[in-house]
């Protein structure tokens, strides 16, 4: 970069910490010899089953690429509002989920600011906090990878704006008892929880929203409904800071694509549940053989993948070996999770290729 423009870039972004990605899949492939269509991708909580077959219908059909989506999202917060019963004045949709945490972030957070989270956990707390210039406070979880409650109230001062806990959290998968959320929330500070995961655990905080002003919901369409490619998740939010966030965000942050697939995804929910049905069972399959491994061990997760800890060898030669099998998992070179590796569920029939390949991998070591 020429010098003379570095000066004017923020100082504290030189040196920022991207968001880390994995390889596109179609690299990897090349890479491990197999061909794309045999890759078993298992590194993102994708859904492998795909989206409703009515959303490739509805989009071949679509005409008006022409014109501007609604910047109201009016039909589409009147569907989010049935499907989760808050106000449409409560909801605001994104591109993405992690678009809606990086606007609730500037909304609450600027420099020198405290937000706070539990970790390990998912990284776009960081990414968005740090963009901003606030600092993170990483409140570390036990050896269970449960939420300290105590810890939360040291931390905090006056200076902390803001808590995320992802529920289910990634990538552990753990859920946090609701008598522990209501203690956080009983602290009066903004809090966004994040149920990126909610529709594999059945379990939501929404019902608390009447009672606590303070608390903020966030989800996705990227790993239940199988639209992540598509970029779209929505928060709910108490009405007024609903107004807020959609004040700031930038106008058409939803594509028309993408209000599309959600449309047809909602009127076929009943099929799109069932197939998160057939997830979660295999899920716990794969959980039972994971553990039936003798040198692996499993955590317990209501999401749709699994934290697996290696009891030997190590997790990045493994997520190399399993890659030039044509499996992709994912490895965090993180702290607390150097020893693992997370797989997401994928289709039914993947099951016992991986728990086949996995013991054949340990046979050797
Ligand atoms: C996958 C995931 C998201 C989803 O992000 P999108 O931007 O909606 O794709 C959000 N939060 C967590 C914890 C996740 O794991």
């Amino acid at each position: 970069m020429a010098q003379e423009l570095k000066k004017y870039i923020r100082k504290e972004l030189l040196s920022f910490g991207a968001y880390s990605s994995p390889v596109a899949s179609d690299a990897q492939a090349e890479e491990a010899g197999v061909s794309l269509n045999k890759i078993i991708k298992i590194d993102q909580n994708e859904n492998l089953y795909g989206p409703s077959p009515r959303v490739s219908r509805a989009l071949a059909k679509y005409k008006t690429f022409n014109i501007y989506p609604d910047a109201e999202q009016t039909a589409f917060r009147k569907q989010i509002s049935e499907y989760t019963g808050v106000s449409p004045d409560g909801i605001v949709g994104a591109n993405g989920s992690n678009q809606l945490l990086d606007i609730i972030t500037r909304l609450f957070v600027g420099e020198g600011d405290g937000v706070i989270n539990f970790a390990p956990t998912f990284d776009i707390y960081r990414f968005s906090t740090q963009i901003c210039g606030g600092e993170l406070i990483e409140i570390q979880r036990d050896e269970k990878f449960a939420v300290d409650v105590k810890a939360i109230r040291k931390a905090v001062d006056k200076k902390t704006k803001l808590i995320f806990l992802a529920n289910p959290n990634a990538p552990t998968g753990n859920l946090t008892p609701q008598k522990d959320i209501v203690e956080i929330l009983d602290l009066g500070l903004p809090t966004c929880i994040d149920e990126a995961y909610y529709e594999f655990s059945g379990l939501t905080v929404v019902p608390l929203m009447k009672k606590y002003p303070n608390l903020m919901i966030v989800r996705t369409f990227s790993k239940w409904a199988g639209l992540a490619g598509l970029r779209i998740g929505y928060g709910l939010f108490p009405t007024d800071i609903a107004e807020l966030i959609h004040r700031i965000k930038i106008p058409y942050n939803i594509n028309v694509a993408a209000l599309a697939a959600v449309q047809e995804s909602m009127e076929d929910l009943a099929y799109l549940m069932e197939r998160v049905k057939t997830i979660v069972a295999e899920r716990d399959r794969l959980y039972a053989g994971l553990k039936k491994t003798s040198w692996l061990r499993p955590y317990p997760s209501k999401a749709n993948f699994i934290l697996c800890k290696l009891l030997k060898g190590s997790a990045a030669d493994l997520q190399e070996q399993l890659q030039k099998k044509g499996i992709l998992v994912r490895y965090f070179a993180k702290p607390r999770l150097e020893n693992c590796i997370r797989l997401s569920i994928g289709r039914t029939e993947h099951t016992d290729i991986i728990l086949n390949t996995l013991r054949k991998i340990g046979d050797t070591w």
